[in-house]
């Protein structure tokens, strides 16, 4: 007979659910200032992201250094991040490093899906409650769930009939994956796709990418850090973190300073394959600065890079449908490769466009398209997440006066700053709906040290419940609302909720990006976060 679920009843000042890259800075904030604080996980380690991500190719986009903590000079000079863009292993490695490090690890309860939490408005408490009947009680909820954390899997008629292995990327088994001579397909060419495709291409016995979008991906760059800038990294602790805490998209790169039109047509293929030649999201930080708000520019960018796909893929017909017709750059989240063009010149791959040929169904031994059936051994479904409010929505949250998330969110999020929302006190969500893209951790950061900045002044001043003003919330969605016809992405992508059927389409990032968000928070800050203490 199975044990009885283990009962343990607390009461703590902080919860935090999830130990991704924001709850275990969040965490280690609190504890700096001296709360009690326990992490709810419900995983069996830590990482989040890179706790679950652990498919074949996985690894960061954005500059390892430039994407680790900066609260610690002592962890920075200590760690040597092996790569520019440092493989999911190490990451996690990282993230392990730093609980143990900074002790933190008492603090965090594994294998604890929240199930629910519950303002209790007499006593200013939240109780949050996990699968495994875990309860506690706390003064402060604070859910770093992350924006990418729900798989999502498409409605495809036959899916369950598949008698092969199938895996979504964000459940990656722990234990290794054998794909060694395997027939295997993956669907979806989004940034995970992209990225399995050539981990997997030499090893398999066939691959085949379904593509239902094409998406502009460009070259990651990656290479090793060598002796010299593991140096100058250690060196330069202090200007690097000024720089990357000013920064607008959280990166190092250095802006062009020039527009397209200031350029001749020569000038511009020049400038564009110095720009195709630099790292990850460089694409877009060092491009001309219209890029994204001039048709001309982007088309024009847009050709150099179909040209580009040409020249590396050897036939004509693939290249052709691996270059967008639908979007511009930065349409939907472009991805950045290592080798993905260059796959599709080997005799094993190929690309099949559910454009031309749509999925009529799964079946038990592959997947017919309407130009016939494909027998495999393997599926991987790359079809990305319910982003942005996917988990905090499967948490069971209930505010003031027994009003759920679910539906005060019914027609999309309602925040302020990303991190607050009307109606549920002392609850703060960083890294959650509103937030920039970019570089998460450096922009998520900022929002968690405006949450332990407001918990620590409400505790300062002898207040026990923060709320944010109705009128506040309004003034950030307004904000949103202004800026959003300067946002470049489709309302079909994931930001927009577009990628998962039966989600409001609202907008899910702040437009505004950090210079907005920092702009509103001295504001709260200067005011004495006039209106959200009581
Ligand atoms: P994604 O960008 O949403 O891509 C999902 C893919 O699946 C798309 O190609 C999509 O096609 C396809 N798809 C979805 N439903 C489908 C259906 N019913 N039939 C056929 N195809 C379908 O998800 P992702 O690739 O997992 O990436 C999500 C986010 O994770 C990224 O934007 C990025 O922020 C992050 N990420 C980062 C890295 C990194 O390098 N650091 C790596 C991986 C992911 P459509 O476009 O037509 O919908």
């Amino acid at each position: 007979m199975a044990a009885p679920p283990q009962r343990e009843d607390q009461q703590t000042d902080v919860v935090i659910v999830g130990a991704g890259i924001l709850g275990i800075n969040q965490l280690y904030r609190a504890v700096q200032a001296g709360y009690s604080v326990r992490l709810l996980e419900q995983a069996d380690g830590v990482g989040g992201t890179w706790y679950w991500n652990r498919y074949p190719g996985c690894r960061f986009d954005s500059e390892s250094y430039t994407y680790g903590y900066l609260f610690s000079v002592e962890l920075w000079q200590e760690w040597d991040w092996s790569e520019e863009f440092a493989p999911q292993p190490e990451t996690e490695r990282y993230l392990n490093r730093v609980v143990d490090k900074f002790d933190l690890r008492r603090h965090i309860r594994l294998n604890s899906k929240v199930t629910s939490a519950v303002w209790d408005e007499g006593d200013a408490t939240w109780t949050t409650r996990t699968e495994d009947g875990f309860e506690v009680r706390s003064r402060y909820l604070i859910s770093t769930t992350g924006v990418l954390s729900v798989p999502q899997y498409p409605d495809v008629p036959g899916r369950e009939d598949f008698a092969g292995e199938t895996y979504h990327p964000v459940r990656w088994p722990k234990a290794p994956v054998d794909l060694k001579g395997k027939r295997v397909a993956v669907i979806g060419t989004g940034s995970t796709g992209v990225q399995i495709g050539p981990a997997i291409a030499g090893e398999v016995e066939s691959l085949v990418m379904y593509q239902r979008s094409a998406t502009w991906a460009t070259p990651l760059n990656n290479h090793p850090i060598d002796a010299d800038q593991q140096a100058h990294l250690k060196a330069n602790y202090e200007p690097i973190k000024a720089e990357l805490d000013a920064s607008v998209g959280g990166f190092l790169h250095k802006p062009a300073g020039k527009k397209w039109v200031d350029d001749t047509p020569e000038q511009r293929r020049a400038f564009f394959e110095s720009v195709w030649n630099s790292p990850g999201f460089a694409k877009i930080s060092t491009n001309y600065e219209d890029l994204l708000f001039n048709t001309d520019a982007n088309a024009d960018w847009c050709a150099f890079m179909a040209d580009k796909i040409r020249g590396i893929v050897n036939d004509p017909a693939t290249a052709a449908k691996l270059i967008p017709t639908d979007h511009l750059y930065v349409g939907l989240r472009p991805p950045y490769v290592t080798g993905y063009y260059e796959m599709y010149n080997q005799p094993n791959v190929e690309l099949v466009s559910l454009r031309d040929t749509p999925i009529v169904k799964v079946t038990e031994t592959g997947i017919e398209t309407s130009d016939g059936l494909r027998e495999f051994d393997v599926i991987i479904w790359a079809t990305g997440f319910d982003f942005g409010t996917g988990a905090m929505l499967r948490m069971g949250i209930v505010g003031e006066g027994g009003l759920t998330l679910n539906d005060y969110w019914a027609d999309g999020p309602l925040t302020y700053l990303g991190i607050m929302t009307h109606g549920f006190p002392n609850f703060f969500f960083p890294g959650g709906p509103h937030g920039a893209a970019g570089n998460n951790p450096r922009y998520g950061e900022h929002q968690v040290v405006f949450v332990q900045d407001v918990i620590d002044y409400a505790r300062d001043h002898g207040q026990r419940r923060i709320e944010v003003p109705k009128a506040d919330e309004q003034a950030w969605m307004d904000m949103i609302a202004q800026l959003l016809p300067y946002s470049s992405f489709v309302k079909r992508g994931q930001y927009y909720g577009g990628n998962t059927p039966g989600k409001p389409v609202a907008y899910l990032l702040n437009p505004g990006g950090r210079p907005k968000l920092d702009e509103f928070m001295t504001k709260a800050v200067q005011s004495g976060y006039q209106g959200f203490l009581s």
